[in-house]
């Protein structure tokens, strides 16, 4: 079995992690939920608060072009996924961008009024839709939530649109892409993909898969920081032929013109709304430098690493006897993460948190250990299958000072 020492000595990608910034002595293992600060970000950030708006103030939406960021951050996000030029833009949450998309979804399959999701996938997704479907009432739109092993069977002559995580945020199961999106369609409907769990950590093909809309995350493997815009994907094929439903000045075809009637912008630059953060999306767009060096190839690889390392180790350990990790054990049905069950997740959670590794918990009861190969290594790996095993011997977790549960988990 190789060692960690050797495995982080061959790592083509260690050199990154340098240019992130963590706690000397912490191991950070929550990059799928808020990626880690780089001083790239930081750098460009400080620059946009002094000499951007601080010197040049309103001028800087021409003269640093901030208007154009929702297009020029989604150009740039772009070739993450498989896209080519002008179908992705940089705006807003993932929840905002699903109500604009599965509106559009149904606007482009008329007489279909059914939304298929999965029903343990991410809640706020099924939220929008629920919401949507109350907006719109029982005759135009009704939201299906199935079973992951039903989802195929259930498509049928009254499916508009298929909604689904790429990577599970519980399990960490990854669905194939390209089977899926195919099975949508033979059924007459069109796939929407949330890419919240894969873009910036896997290699996406947006494009060659035939994929219809897509979603996701600017926090989370993009390291773009807490609340940066996410984005959307519209394929070139349905572009000029729908209106999304949140009609706002940055996504009329003239913004400046101030006309009273809307007009949508050609394109994916319509599913702007209002102003774009520009804070936000200068803390995005260093984020995205990295990609320039790292190829998403070489991530994948080390990805696939890390969690192969982890749970060989944590075999080891007997800690697999105790916990049962429900994300696959294949590699191309892997995301990110791994996620282990255990009844008292919560407390294992805690107590790992107070050893400094940070991990997450997702009710009611898994653990997850999210891995981010532009800064995590081996050495973080063997270091927290040590500890874990230490606190499933000795069973701290059952302290009552790991009882108490804060807002946000
Ligand atoms: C994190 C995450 C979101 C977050 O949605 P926001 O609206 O951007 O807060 C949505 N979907 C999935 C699958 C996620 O993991």
């Amino acid at each position: 079995m190789p060692e960690a020492a050797s495995l982080d000595k061959d790592d083509s990608l260690a050199r990154f992690s340098a240019g992130f910034c963590l706690p000397e002595g912490m191991v950070y293992l929550d990059g799928n939920s808020l990626g880690a600060s780089s001083t790239a970000v930081i750098d460009a950030v400080n620059a946009v608060l002094t000499e951007q708006w601080g010197a040049d103030l309103i001028s800087s939406w021409n003269k640093h072009d901030w208007i154009g960021m929702p297009v020029s951050v989604g150009e740039r996000i772009a070739p993450l996924l498989g896209a080519a030029e002008g179908q992705v833009v940089s705006v807003d949450s993932i929840s905002v961008n699903i109500f604009k998309l599965l509106n559009t979804a149904l606007a482009l399959r008329p007489g279909r009024l059914d939304i298929i999701a999965v029903e343990d996938d991410f809640p706020s997704d099924a939220y929008v839709a629920q919401g949507l479907a109350a907006l719109l009432g029982a005759g135009r739109c009704r939201l299906r939530l199935v079973a992951q092993t039903q989802l195929e069977q259930a498509l049928d002559s009254k499916t508009a649109v298929v909604m689904l995580s790429h990577v599970n945020y519980r399990s960490g199961e990854r669905y194939d892409m390209q089977r899926l999106s195919a099975a949508a369609h033979d059924s007459g409907a069109l796939i929407l993909w949330d890419l919240a769990h894969s873009a910036g950590v896997m290699p996406l093909d947006l494009d060659a898969h035939h994929v219809d809309m897509a979603v996701g995350c600017g926090y989370k493997y993009l390291n773009g920081g807490p609340g940066a815009p996410g984005f959307v994907y519209l394929n070139r094929r349905h572009h000029g032929r729908v209106t999304q439903p949140l009609w706002g000045w940055l996504g009329h075809s003239e913004p400046f013109a101030f006309k009273t009637g809307y007009r949508g912008a050609e394109g994916v630059a319509q599913f702007q709304v209002g102003t774009p953060a520009v804070l936000s999306m200068a803390a995005l767009n260093a984020a995205l430098d990295v990609y320039g060096e790292a190829s998403m190839k070489a991530i994948r690889t080390k990805s696939l690493a890390l969690t192969a390392f982890a749970l060989e180790r944590m075999d080891a350990l007997g800690i697999l006897n105790e916990m049962t990790c429900i994300t696959p054990s294949t590699p191309n049905s892997r995301g990110s993460q791994l996620s282990l069950v255990h009844p008292q997740a919560w407390g294992i959670s805690q107590a790992l948190i107070e050893a400094n590794i940070i991990v997450d918990f997702r009710a009611p009861d898994v653990l997850r250990l999210g891995f981010a190969p532009l800064y995590n290594s081996f050495g973080d790996v063997e270091i927290t299958a040590m500890t874990l095993a230490d606190i499933v011997r000795d069973q701290r977790y059952l302290s009552v000072r790991f009882q108490q549960r804060p807002k946000v988990t």
